[in-house]
């Protein structure tokens, strides 16, 4: 008998009809003989819309405030969930995160699971009950509703898999696995049956919005076997993996992109010790992200350049702070450019196979694609290229790389 964590995202359990055919499926599994604990979100769009009427009310609400409201959306699902399990005959009983003691730290609105306190779950699970867990909320030690920040309900999942030993984990939603590229971009694109957690990570900090980024890193860190799957139709979704399989790995696994950075230089600064702190260390006290950096090769007069990306977010408050270290640095110019856009090819098969990166830039070159930037990581290259070029990039490199289907 197995002990398996089933998750359902929002679209998953989207109106009455859903939550009755999750319900069907675990009465199925049920009648396999696994023991399940179901994790589960909000109805979809539910978190969206307590997050706009929150802020009808209040310009800023306070972080403590917006996590009581938030939670109400998991609580209804796990409700709804449980009653149409009962009614099938299925002894199901619903828990919120600060029932079963799911604790985390006090950041509200993207608190860190610290501890679950499993021992609860289980004397239900030996009851014979289907346990229905609240997904992206937690508790702190003052008793304040936390939530984990948005798509948390895959790393409650992985997390609950993580302090029940359980045998898999299961992450349901509306797509059945892990694409080499987003198939509304690339129409050929093909579902992996496997992927190693590594590169899950690249991808995921990639743009490829299959699972929250920090339900991988939960999954890497105490190995939980991971798998992705739909919702809506049988399949056997994507396995992540924590070894490389003996067998000859493709060199590249998938193609990534985002459109969500923008990009900053400062030209003519001095190029001495200390300069790069003080140009990025105002960024970073501002709590502003920054991905890529490159500073160019001193110039005959002794100055450089340094050129950035932030979050698109961030991109005005990034330019004024700029602006301000220009002035005191006597630097000759800022730029900025918001029109860019990141693609990455990711696969653990780089590491024993040459020519990856080459391969790469001249098939961006033959379609004409002028690279910005370059960032690589032992599985990962980046490029930045102007926006308006990033689906062709994608297509370009998805079979270039020998990825699209047959
Ligand atoms: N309901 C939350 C969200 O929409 C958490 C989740 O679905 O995982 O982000
Ligand atoms: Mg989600």
């Amino acid at each position: 008998m197995a002990l398996v964590v089933e998750k359902y995202g929002g679209t998953s359990v989207g109106d009455a009809n859903r939550i009755n055919a999750v319900a069907d499926r675990i009465v199925a599994a049920r009648g396999r003989g696994d023991d399940l604990v179901v994790v589960v979100s909000a109805m979809s769009g539910e978190t969206n819309r307590l997050t706009s009427l929150a802020h009808e009310v209040s310009d800023h609400p306070p972080a403590r405030e917006l996590d009581v409201l938030l939670s109400t959306g998991e609580q209804v699902t796990i409700a709804l969930l449980s009653m149409a399990l009962n009614a099938k005959g299925c002894k199901a009983r619903s828990y919120t995160g600060t029932q079963v003691r799911i604790r985390t730290d006090s950041v509200h609105g993207k608190a860190r699971i610290v501890d679950i306190d499993d021992a609860r779950v289980r004397s239900v699970l030996a009851d014979g009950y289907t346990v229905v867990v609240a997904g992206f909320q937690g508790v702190d030690e003052h008793q304040n509703i936390t939530t984990l920040g948005r798509g948390g309900s895959d790393t409650t999942a992985v997390a609950m898999a993580a302090a029940l030993g359980a045998d898999e984990c299961r992450i349901f939603s509306d797509v059945d696995g892990v694409y080499t590229a987003d198939p509304r971009v690339v129409p050929d694109a093909r579902r992996l049956d496997r992927i190693t957690v590594e590169e899950m990570l690249e991808l995921a900090s990639s743009g490829t919005k299959v699972l929250q980024i920090r339900s991988v890193e939960f999954a890497g860190k105490y190995r939980v076997p991971l798998r992705v799957l739909s919702s809506f139709e049988e399949g056997p979704g994507t396995l992540i993996t924590y070894e490389e399989s003996s067998m000859e790995k493709p060199m590249i696994s998938g193609i990534a992109y985002h459109s969500d950075e923008a990009k900053l230089t400062i030209r003519g600064v001095p190029d001495e010790p200390g300069v790069a702190y003080q140009i990025l260390g105002p960024i970073s006290d501002a709590h502003i992200n920054v991905d890529i950096i490159l500073q160019n090769v001193s110039a005959e007069d002794g100055t450089a350049n340094v050129t950035f990306t932030v979050h698109k977010n961030d991109y005005q408050k990034a330019l004024a702070i700029l602006h301000e270290t220009a002035e005191r640095l006597g630097a000759t110019e800022v730029v900025g450019d918001d029109k860019i856009a990141k693609v990455a090819v990711v696969g653990v098969g780089m590491r024993s196979h040459a020519g990856i990166a080459s391969k790469m830039f001249g098939s961006l070159a033959a379609e004409g694609i002028n690279i910005q930037m370059i960032s690589t990581s032992e599985i990962k290259i980046s490029v930045v290229v102007e926006d308006k070029y990033m689906e062709l990039a994608v297509r370009t490199l998805h079979k270039a790389f020998g990825l699209d289907s047959a």
